[in-house]
C-alpha cells in the first residue's frame, strides 16, 4: 500500500495557520475540505516513535516526555507512542523526503544538513502522508497513515534546560508542537501548543487544558474527565460515522513551523495563503 501510496502521490499541500476553512482546492479533480480532521485510526495506534540515534540521552528523554505529555493530556484514554527505539540519523542535504515517508519508521530526526528542498527558515517539519476519504461529504477526513519530524539542527540550537546556549529553543516546546501535527492537529491561536510560531523565549511543556487537550479528544473519540467550560468548541470534530469509505486523494503533508510568524499554505505546490501572524 505504502508503495502504492507514494506512486500516486504528487501533490504538495504546506499547510500552516487554521485559516483556512473557506479555502477548497482542486487536488485531482474533486473539491477537497481543507478544513477536514486529520487523524491516525485507533487501530493503528500506538505508533512507535523512535529517536534518532544522534539526540543526546537529554534530548531523547526530553522528546519521550513530550510524547507522554499528550497522552496524559486526555487522560491515558488514548496510548498514542512506543518510544523506546531508536533509529539511524537520516540528515542530508539530497534527502529524498519521499523516501523517509517510505520507510516504515515514525522518526524524530535531528537534521543537522537541512534538506535543500525545505525552507531553510524552519526550526522543525512534520511531514504526514495520508488519504482523504468521503471526499466533498460533511464527514470528509484524512487518514494520516505516515508521519516523521525532522528537527532543524542546521541553523538553529535548541536546549534542554534553561538558559541553555543564547538565541536556543526549547526542544520540549518545539517537539511538543511538532508532536501535535503528527497526531493530526493544525495551528490555533490563544493558549495553546499550536500556535504557528514559536520564539526563542517561548516554553510550553504541556498541552493546555482549555485548547489542545479537548482537541484532541475530540479527534480521537473519547471524553476527557474534566471538560473546560472554555474549551474550544469549533474544533474539527472526529465524523460520528466514517462510512461508506470512499477514498480520495492521496495527499503529502508539510507543515512547517517557523520561528518568525510567517505561516504559508501550499497545495500542489502553488501557495494558496500567505499571511504574517503576530504573537
Ligand atoms: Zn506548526
Amino acid at each position: 500500500m505504502n508503495i502504492l501510496l507514494i506512486t500516486i502521490l504528487s501533490s504538495f499541500l504546506f499547510y500552516g495557520c487554521n485559516t483556512s476553512n473557506s479555502v477548497t482546492s482542486d487536488a485531482s479533480s474533486t473539491k477537497v475540505n481543507n478544513s477536514a480532521p486529520y487523524y491516525w485510526l485507533p487501530s493503528t495506534l500506538p505508533r512507535n516513535l523512535k529517536t534518532s540515534v544522534d539526540f543526546s540521552a537529554d534530548e531523547t528523554t526530553a522528546i519521550r516526555e513530550m510524547a507522554t505529555a499528550w497522552e496524559t493530556a486526555v487522560d491515558d484514554q488514548v496510548n498514542f507512542f512506543l518510544t523506546t527505539d531508536t533509529t539511524p540519523e537520516i540528515s542530508s542535504l539530497s534527502m529524498n523526503l519521499d523516501s523517509v515517508g517510505e520507510d516504515g519508521v515514525n522518526g524524530v530526526y535531528k537534521i543537522t544538513s537541512w534538506p535543500l528542498s525545505l525552507s531553510t527558515r524552519a526550526l522543525a517539519v512534520t511531514q504526514i502522508f495520508g488519504r482523504r476519504f468521503n471526499v466533498g461529504a460533511s464527514n470528509e477526513y484524512v487518514r494520516i497513515e505516515h508521519a516523521d519530524i525532522l528537527v532543524n539542527e542546521n541553523i538553529y540550537d535548541f536546549r534542554t534546560s534553561d538558559p541553555g546556549t543564547a538565541g536556543s529553543y526549547d526542544l520540549r516546546t518545539v517537539i511538543l508542537h511538532e508532536l501535535g501535527h503528527f497526531l493530526g492537529l493544525g495551528h490555533k491561536y490563544g493558549d495553546t501548543i499550536m500556535r504557528p510560531s514559536i520564539g526563542t523565549s517561548f516554553k510550553m511543556q504541556a498541552p493546555s487544558t482549555s485548547i489542545d487537550a479537548p482537541d484532541l479528544a475530540d479527534r480521537y473519540g473519547v471524553t476527557l474527565a474534566l471538560t473546560p467550560l472554555n474549551a474550544l468548541v469549533s474544533a474539527p470534530k472526529r465524523p460520528l460515522s466514517v462510512g461508506p469509505q470512499a477514498p480520495g486523494d492521496m495527499i503529502k503533508i508539510i507543515i512547517e513551523l517557523h520561528p518568525t510568524g510567517e505561516c504559508v499554505h501550499k497545495e500542489n505546490g502553488v501557495i494558496i495563503n500567505y499571511h504574517l501572524t503576530e504573537l
